[in-house]
């Protein structure tokens, strides 16, 4: 099958993958880790230890707060020094549970070996509930529990399979890294989400940036001989990985807006969710670390780090020879979709995927000019947006012709930003109008809830 990619807008920016060439090192156990209670989409989690107890690396520390959340493990073992709110990357506060490391104890019944377990159970419902139990998420930035993502609603069907190993943020190599040294976990994580799913064919797709990794995973696939999975070799484009992207690409079928993936039959895992997945429901083990790409040209040493969860930023970055002067701004995921990190004392959550460290001359921004009416950020869009107008209309505080154009539909993937030649701050601006309009959708279905729930009674 040829290189493919999505229909429309879409941008090339240099990919910088200055660490590409780094393996993942397991980074040294901190002296404490900080476990969030939010590190999903939806209600954080319920603390289910207390000040005072002894934990071991993979055992529960808090519940899932409702139905689109998910269990968190310790992810050292030592004791829980503290329960309380902690600042975040962002320096907001939420709710952290504090625990001071003590060796490295983990709980019976974990498969820590580095043993390759191919045969998946037969039984589907039990692997969901090993996925739910593992705390299993969305690794690729949404953080959405996979196993709600792998029960679709009635009616729905899943058709296909798709595995995101594109990585198109520049600079990260996190992905990257875990295809050519986990390649076969991942194959054996995509073969189970494929059999959860009723066996459909399932597609890796990788950008054509990465040859080592397309060879490597189709040796895999090859070597492990599970049927109906390939790999689709995609063309370098910005944001490919985005998940209505990725589907347009591979399957040429459009989400609609406001739509999940399976309306039309998908259903898209990243690289680093199906090992997660393989580690559930072959080794028992819940999500306790993830890989973290370390990078930036001023970065003190270029790195993929295998880092557990919970850890914090400035002493992943004094690991390695800490944060030079040079390194005005500190990014929580790439360049182009990540946030700017406030707060180097905050810690890891699971989907912490990379630290870019950037100059002063890298962030400065070129002052914004009047809007040119050039409309190359409306070309660049890849939902089909028109951003000079949202921006426009997110000025004048129109919430209700934000909506009308479709504001909610925004990826934040920063082409428009990216593609603008009078330097508008369009993401900044855009992403608000968005979360305003969210916020608008959210009240008017509560209320609307709350009056049918009145007329019963
Ligand atoms: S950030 Fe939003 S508006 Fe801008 S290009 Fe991406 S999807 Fe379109
Ligand atoms: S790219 Fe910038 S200058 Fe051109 S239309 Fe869009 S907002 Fe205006």
């Amino acid at each position: 099958m040829g290189k493919s990619t999505f229909s429309i807008g879409g941008v090339h920016p240099h990919d910088n993958k200055i660490s590409r060439e780094c393996a993942i090192e397991q980074l040294p156990l901190a002296p404490t880790v900080y476990l969030s209670m939010s590190q999903h989409i939806g209600a954080p989690a319920k603390p289910v230890v207390a000040v005072g107890d002894k934990v071991k690396v993979g055992q529960v520390v808090a519940e899932p707060g409702g139905f689109v959340s998910a269990f968190i493990h310790s992810s050292v073992s030592g004791t829980v020094k503290s329960i309380g709110p902690r600042k975040d990357l962002a320096g907001n506060p939420q709710t952290c549970i504090e625990i001071a490391v003590e060796g490295d104890e983990w709980l019976e019944g974990i498969d820590t070996t580095d043993t390759l377990v191919t045969e998946i159970p037969a039984d589907n419902k039990a692997i969901l509930d090993k996925i739910r139990l593992g705390g299993v998420v969305g690794l690729g930035g949404a953080t959405f529990p996979t196993h709600v993502k792998l029960s679709p609603p009635p009616g729905s069907k899943c058709e296909r399979v798709i595995i995101n190993g594109c990585e198109c943020e520049p600079y990260l190599t996190s992905d990257y890294r875990t295809l050519l040294e986990k390649g076969e976990q991942v194959v054996v994580g995509a073969a189970i989400l494929k059999q959860v799913m009723g066996n459909v064919p399932c597609t890796i797709a990788i950008e054509e940036n990465k040859p080592e990794a397309i060879a490597h995973i189709r040796e895999v696939i090859a070597k492990l001989g599970y049927e109906g999975i390939e790999v689709m070799v995609m063309k370098m484009m910005y944001p490919q990985g985005g998940e209505k992207q990725l589907i347009d690409a591979v399957m040429h079928r459009q989400v609609g807006s406001g739509a999940l993936p399976i309306s039309v039959g998908a259903v898209v895992q990243n690289v680093a969710t199906a090992l997660a997945v393989y580690d559930a429901v072959q080794k028992n083990k819940p999500i306790v670390d993830n890989s973290v790409t370390v990078t930036g040209a001023c970065a003190p040493k270029q790195a993929n780090l295998l880092v557990r969860v919970g850890t914090p930023l400035r002493y992943i970055l004094d690991y390695l020879g800490g944060v030079p002067e040079e390194a005005a701004k500190v990014i929580s995921g790439g360049p182009m979709m990540g946030r700017a990190v406030a707060n180097l004392d905050a810690a890891t959550v699971k989907g912490t995927g990379a630290l870019l460290l950037l100059t002063e001359k890298e962030t400065r921004r070129a002052p914004a000019s009047a809007c040119i009416r050039c409309g190359k950020c409306a070309d660049a869009c890849p939902m089909g947006l028109e951003p000079f107008l949202l921006n426009r209309l997110v000025k004048a505080n129109d919430l209700e012709q934000l909506e009308k154009n479709a504001a909610q539909d925004c990826i934040e993937c920063g082409c428009c930003l990216y593609s603008c030649p009078a330097h508008i701050p369009l993401l900044d601006n855009i992403r608000m109008g968005k979360g305003a309009v969210l916020g608008a959708i959210r009240a008017r279905a509560a209320a609307a809830k709350a009056a049918a729930e009145a007329a019963k009674k």
